[in-house]
């Protein structure tokens, strides 16, 4: 998100802002070990197969090696069980859960607008069970997220794999004017080593070269349609190109207009201006073709034709149909830095922080906008296109990991079974990145990516926040149970509570820190 202004307006440019403190040597974790045995799991496999368990796992190293079924009799056969050798580490996890590690496609470390750490980042990330990410942006270069890479492949640092995209013509000093140039800049970010690019956009020529030739590099695409530029390329122009993926979701319902070429503008509008920019995005989806219609459905089904992944990121903008609901989420006490929280304060200047004066009928327009953006999703999953996760967290009051998970309850809420959803954030994710031959889903010979839990998130998303979920215990008094008990990534176990208790401490010394420099409490987060 950030990045964007590099182009528009060079108020920012992003280079200048120094990226925040590297991740420190990891002292988390136990393991690979030559040989893991996880007893008496249910597992979610991820490819959309119903829950099945008992079940006990053999992991060697950094590879699932084998998986037994119990059967239903207690205590389990011994024939049945995978036999244990001196040595082993053995994990007894009778009525737990194990699910692969889930892929968030859209997770930017956070950068100096935010003030966090990439320590910070990426405890919020493995404590949520997240073990792979696509960075969109790579806001704070290229080389900080390759090295963060390197060190994550080497498990020397607590993070999930790193996928970095670079933002199209980042580090180049203003747009490509020829395909030339725009190939020859491809083909180095790809000699780099970058995964893909993220576009927001440019001339259809400049795009049709750029997008054909990351193909050629292997590299994937992604593209935040902004406004500036969705007239002349929207998502089916992307499609048709090979795009591998749109963000958020600029550029859909500009694609299904039937009454109009350009989005219904009030006169006085001025895309600076973020929240004439957000509060007339919360007014788009009315605007588009009738669900169900024809237009709706030949879009529909031509952007699944051409394999074209929808990455919604519905839950960074749900602050705009409930403002209070998110400025007071569980989290934001124990778990927000008190320069997050400013950066998140109405600005002019912040990202995101667009709430000049965010009325109800705002609110109201998003909601609406919500129910017609979530039966496209619904409808696109349902005739076999691909919804994946992504968080966008860092902005609009939404933290790392936290907002991963949200995103879950809302493809719920858009239609998705449980089930639909997982798949989505695991086996999908895991094409998009096109390592669904070695991630994405529990099976013999996958890389050991894995998560456990307690309770059953199926039943309940809101297991799986680090705060976990607040009910009536047997002693009549209110609790918490869950959050993510283990995140496995690459053989080595994490305990996502520790995560999470170095997280909240990091926090704590950011607000003493605040306090001793005289900051005093942000406003609202006393
Ligand atoms: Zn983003």
């Amino acid at each position: 998100m950030r990045i964007l202004l590099k182009f528009l307006f060079v108020i920012v440019p992003a280079c200048a802002l120094a990226a925040p403190d590297a991740a420190p040597d990891r002292v988390r974790g136990e393991g690979p070990f030559e040989r893991l045995v996880l007893r008496g799991v249910t597992i979610v496999n991820g490819e959309g197969a119903p829950p099945v368990g008992p079940m006990d796992v053999l992991i060697k190293g950094n590879t699932i090696a084998e998986v037994r079924s119990l059967g239903l009799v207690k205590p389990a056969p011994e024939d049945n069980r995978i036999a244990t050798e001196p040595g082993d580490h053995v994990m007894e996890l009778d009525g737990h859960y194990l699910l692969p590690g889930f892929v968030d496609l859209h997770a930017h470390f956070g950068g100096d607008a935010q003030g966090v750490s990439a320590e910070y980042v990426t405890k919020l990330w493995l404590g949520h069970g997240i073990t792979s990410i696509r960075e969109p942006g790579s806001g704070n270069g290229l080389d900080w997220v390759l090295a963060h890479q390197a060190r994550s492949r080497q498990n020397q640092i607590a993070a999930p794999r790193i996928f970095p995209y670079v933002v199209f013509g980042q580090g180049e000093n203003g747009p490509f004017l020829n395909t030339e140039d725009t190939r020859r800049w491809v083909r180095k970010i790809a000699r780099k080593g970058a995964s893909g690019i993220k576009f927001f956009g440019a001339p259809a020529n400049i795009m049709q070269a750029a997008v054909e030739e990351a193909g050629k590099q292997g590299l994937g695409t992604a593209m935040h349609h902004a406004q500036l530029d969705v007239v002349q390329w929207n998502v089916l122009h992307s499609a048709r190109a090979g795009m591998t993926s749109m963000e958020h979701w600029y550029g859909l319902p500009e694609a299904m207009f039937t009454d109009r070429v350009i989005q219904d503008y009030p006169s006085g509008y001025n895309y600076t201006h973020e929240q004439h920019r957000f509060g007339e995005a919360g007014r788009l989806w009315a605007q588009t073709a009738a669900p169900g219609s024809e237009k709706w459905n030949q879009v529909r089904d031509e952007l699944i034709a051409l394999n074209f992944t929808i990455n919604p990121t519905l839950t960074i903008y749900e602050a705009s149909r409930d403002l209070m609901r998110e400025m007071n989420a569980d989290w934001q006490a124990e778990y927000t830095p008190p320069a997050l929280w400013r950066f998140f304060q109405p600005s002019l200047v912040s990202h995101g922080s667009y709430w000049y004066d965010w009325t109800t009928a705002d609110e109201i327009a998003w909601k609406n906008n919500f129910r017609i953006w979530m039966q496209f999703l619904n409808d696109y999953k349902n005739h076999g296109g691909r919804v994946t996760l992504g968080s966008d967290a860092g902005y609009i009051w939404k933290l790392y990991g936290f907002g991963y998970i949200r995103e879950m309850e809302l493809l719920q809420e858009a239609g998705f079974h449980p089930l639909e959803v997982l798949r989505s954030a695991t086996i999908l994710g895991a094409q998009v990145l096109k390592m669904d031959h070695q991630l994405g889903s529990v099976r013999v010979g996958k890389l050991a990516d894995l998560v456990i839990t307690k309770e059953n998130p199926i039943a309940n998303f809101k297991v799986l926040y680090g705060t976990g979920h607040f009910k009536l215990g047997a002693d009549n008094e209110p609790e918490r149970v869950g959050g993510v008990k283990y995140t496995i990534k690459d053989g080595i176990v994490f305990d996502a509570r520790e995560l999470l208790s170095d997280v909240r401490k990091i926090v704590r010394d950011a607000k003493a820190e605040d306090a001793g420099n005289g900051a005093g409490r942000p406003a609202g987060q006393e």
